[in-house]
């Protein structure tokens, strides 16, 4: 939320004909408000500690360093969030049953399929007695079917 203009004529909440600049308003109001003594206190709704005049809340909320505060931390979200909002996940493309069949049809040979059987599984993860062990196993595995 951008800051009021500090220059920007707002009218007084004790006395409808002060037209004060923003950034001057909470001197004038600290005068005006001797004049009127006998005001509603409330508590700003950013910081319950911040007791001001019911009629000053208004210009109070567009002050208050807690409201100054609250405002970044939305915007920080608003910032944190806009890159995945900016960036729709490209649509997926997912291939129909019919392609998936065809391709599985055409590209499928028996001697491939064969070979496949031979293939040696790697083990992600093994030791490498594991590993040599598992290799041995597939050399061994191997070689019947190689003939
Ligand atoms: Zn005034
Ligand atoms: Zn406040």
């Amino acid at each position: 939320m951008a800051e009021p203009n500090p220059h920007k004529l707002i009218t007084c909440p004790y006395e409808m004909s002060h037209q004060v600049e923003h950034y001057r308003m909470h001197i004038h109001l600290q005068k005006c408000r001797k004049q009127h003594r006998d005001c509603n206190k409330v508590s700003c709704p950013f910081d319950s500690t911040h007791v001001v005049n019911e009629v000053e809340l208004d210009f109070h909320v567009t002050v208050c360093p807690k409201r100054l505060m609250f405002d970044r931390e939305v915007y920080i979200m608003d910032d944190y969030y806009q890159p995945a909002a900016a960036a729709p996940a490209a649509p997926t493309v997912v291939p129909c049953e019919e392609n998936w069949d065809e391709e599985a049809t055409t590209s499928y040979d028996p001697n491939q399929a064969k070979k496949g059987s031979h293939v040696i599984t790697k083990i992600k993860g093994a030791t490498p007695s594991e590993r040599r062990k598992a290799r041995m196993e597939g050399v061994k595995n191997f070689r019947p079917l190689e003939n």
